[in-house]
């Protein structure tokens, strides 16, 4: 649209300077144009007759030989447009000359005054105006169109409805999340034959949210799913509803939906959800915002909404954590899939994936282009490979060649840290030895839960590394010792990095707050301090919309309260140096598997099992 409007704009401006140019052209074809002291001249030698005397010009026919004349009068002076013989007519412009009359009468010149001719007065001084102004007014609208609201748009907002017949992306193009893919497989067989899926039985989910950091391939997973299913695929961003005007956000969602519903089966996908799902508060000016608005709409639409129509709703976001709750409740997204950063792994069949639209040498090999890569996510992969395409291109060479590929990933690489989104080979060392730290504390405590996976590929915002922990069973209740157990594991990174580089980082940030809730909570409310005993001092207390009142009083003693506190610190410091002495222990191992750590990226449970069972 917007480029339509530039092009007729162009076309304006070129035909009106082909009308000047042509006008212009014609005219000093015709009409010669001469200076008063010539027309004076040219008066008394009676060269010109049948005078048009105007407001400001003087127009009249030549007699023959005037151009000769006035071709002497010049001499060598070119200032003015030649006067060629066949110009019949001429024009000046008229100055104040009060014996005018007096000297054309003198030489018998016959004249006539004339009034300017009306209709062109007319025209000049304000249908052209008008026309011009009707003409901006109209081009200034359609700009303001486009770019979304603007008084005159509400009709026609910028949150677009996009509807694909066939996505045309399989899974085949999405690489290295074969997990949420798995997840996604009962939503396809749905989609591909909903009767059949009803008569056997199967729940549907209605909402499925895809959580993941960006870049890591949500819509493109999404589009997915449709090409997969072979269904249409409605779409529509959160990030679009912004700036908007009460009520249109809304409609829009209405209007989703019932074009969704004539569609079945299809997928409703709304993209960047956070955007518009943004947790509702008690809105500062007061009153019920646009987004709110929106948001309420979704809701409804959503409860009203049947899946055995054949309709699934699908969003994507990288902020759940600020995402309204009432979107997550069971009938809305209560399916979340996980899209993570890819391993090593996935990195090498990610590259597969998009190496597959250039020309490659013979040299590139995809696995070393995957471990030059930690951190990557599919976007930035993406980018290598399109980067690596056009530096080859630069030098002229028709494949590409792992040299353009290390030289793209350097440049990407580059931008990213800026983003401080690549994390630099010295932290990752630490951050392996942090999650081992965690790993080994884990495995050699009996009571602590048993590890399931050791990763340093960096997830969310924060975490750098992540060592995820499986309970072996459904718990309610947690021993004195599970709970030491469980606080000792969340020390063994703080204790890992003291012991191997002499002092911890900020990293440990996190496992320090969890550990210190823990601690807290087993001396104030669980009564496991020996010091203390079995007292609860964290009773319930009345609170006020959910916000705890400030400055509320306790209900023990400032003295009761500095035995807390030195009760909770006492008991940190304790089972800190009980990860430390574990890892002390072993540090062997700790180094080792660190190495292997760094080396994959992973380590899943059972390999991690073996790797520690290996040397005792
Ligand atoms: P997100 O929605 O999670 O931010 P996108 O789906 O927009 O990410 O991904 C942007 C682009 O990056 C995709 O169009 C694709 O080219 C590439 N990409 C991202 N993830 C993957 C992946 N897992 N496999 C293949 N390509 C990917
Ligand atoms: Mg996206
Ligand atoms: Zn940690």
């Amino acid at each position: 649209m917007e480029k339509k409007v530039s092009f007729s704009l162009a076309y304006f401006l070129i035909a009106f300077l082909v009308l000047i140019t042509l006008q212009n052209y014609f005219l000093s074809r015709t009409i010669a144009q001469i200076s008063y002291s010539e027309f004076k001249v040219l008066l008394k030698e009676r060269l010109i007759n049948d005078l048009e005397i105007r407001q400001d010009t003087i127009e009249g026919k030549l007699v023959k030989g005037a151009d000769e004349r006035i071709a002497a009068l010049r001499g060598s002076d070119t200032r003015q447009p030649k006067v060629s013989p066949d110009m019949k007519t001429f024009f000046v412009v008229r100055m104040e000359d009060g014996d005018l009359v007096k000297e054309l009468t003198a030489n018998g010149i016959r004249f006539n005054a004339l009034q300017e001719s009306t209709w062109f007065r007319t025209l000049l001084s304000w249908v052209v105006p008008v026309l011009l102004f009707v003409g901006l007014w109209g081009f200034l609208m359609k700009r303001m169109g486009a770019a979304g609201g603007g008084l005159m748009a509400v009709g026609k907002s910028k949150a677009k409805i996009y509807v694909e017949g066939e996505t045309k992306v399989t899974f085949e193009d999405v690489a290295g999340v074969e997990e949420a893919e798995e997840e996604l497989k009962e939503v396809i067989e749905f989609l591909r034959n909903p009767q059949k899926f009803q008569t056997l039985g199967g729940k549907i989910p209605k909402g499925i949210l895809l959580v993941g950091p960006p870049g890591t391939g949500k819509t493109l997973l999404a589009r997915a799913v449709a090409g997969e299913a072979k269904v249409a695929f409605l779409s529509i961003s959160g990030s679009d509803f912004v700036e908007m005007f009460v009520g249109v956000g809304a409609a829009r969602v209405r209007d989703l939906f019932a074009q969704a519903e004539k569609m079945a089966p299809c997928i409703i996908f709304i993209d960047e959800i956070d955007a518009l799902g943004r947790a509702r508060g008690i809105s500062p000016i007061g009153g019920v915002d646009e987004k709110e608005q929106t948001l309420t709409q979704l809701l409804t639409e959503m409860d009203g909404f049947d899946t055995k129509k054949g309709v699934i709703i699908m969003a994507a976001t990288n902020r759940p954590e600020i995402l309204d709750q009432a979107l997550l409740r069971p009938g809305r997204f209560d399916r979340h899939v996980v899209v993570d950063r890819p391993d090593l792994k996935g990195r090498e069949e990610i590259f597969a994936v998009h190496i597959k639209k250039i020309k490659i040498a013979g040299d590139v090999v995809l696995k070393t282009l995957a471990s030059l890569t930690p951190g990557m996510v599919g976007a930035d992969i993406a980018n290598v490979v399109n980067e690596a395409a056009l530096l080859a291109v630069r030098k002229g060479k028709d494949v590409v060649e792992m040299k353009d590929f290390e030289d793209a990933i350097e440049r990407v690489v580059a931008g990213l840290e800026k983003k401080s989104r690549v994390i630099s080979p010295k932290e990752r060392e630490r951050v392996a030895y942090h999650e081992m730290g965690h790993a080994l504390v884990a495995s050699v405590l009996p009571n602590a839960d048993p590890v399931r996976r050791v990763s340093i590929i960096p997830r969310g915002v924060a975490a750098l590394g992540y060592t995820l922990q499986l309970p072996t069973e459904d718990r309610f209740l947690l021993t004195r010792s599970e709970l030491l157990d469980r606080m000792a594991v969340m020390l063994g990174g703080k204790a890992a990095e003291e012991l191997i580089f002499g002092e911890a980082s900020t990293g440990a940030k996190n496992d320090l707050e969890r550990a210190t809730d823990m601690a807290t909570a087993m001396i104030k409310a669980y009564g496991m301090s020996e010091k203390l005993g079995p007292v609860s001092y964290d009773k319930a207390r009345p609170r006020f919309l959910d916000v705890q009142m400030a400055g509320q009083p306790k209900d023990y003693s400032e003295h009761t309260a500095q035995e807390i506190d030195d009760e909770v610190h006492q008991l940190l410091r304790d089972t800190l140096r009980k990860s430390s002495e574990i890892l002390r222990e072993n540090r062997a191992q700790l180094e080792r598997i660190a190495r292997i750590l760094l080396e994959r990226e992973v380590i899943e449970g059972d390999e991690l099992k073996a790797l520690i069972a290996e040397r005792q």
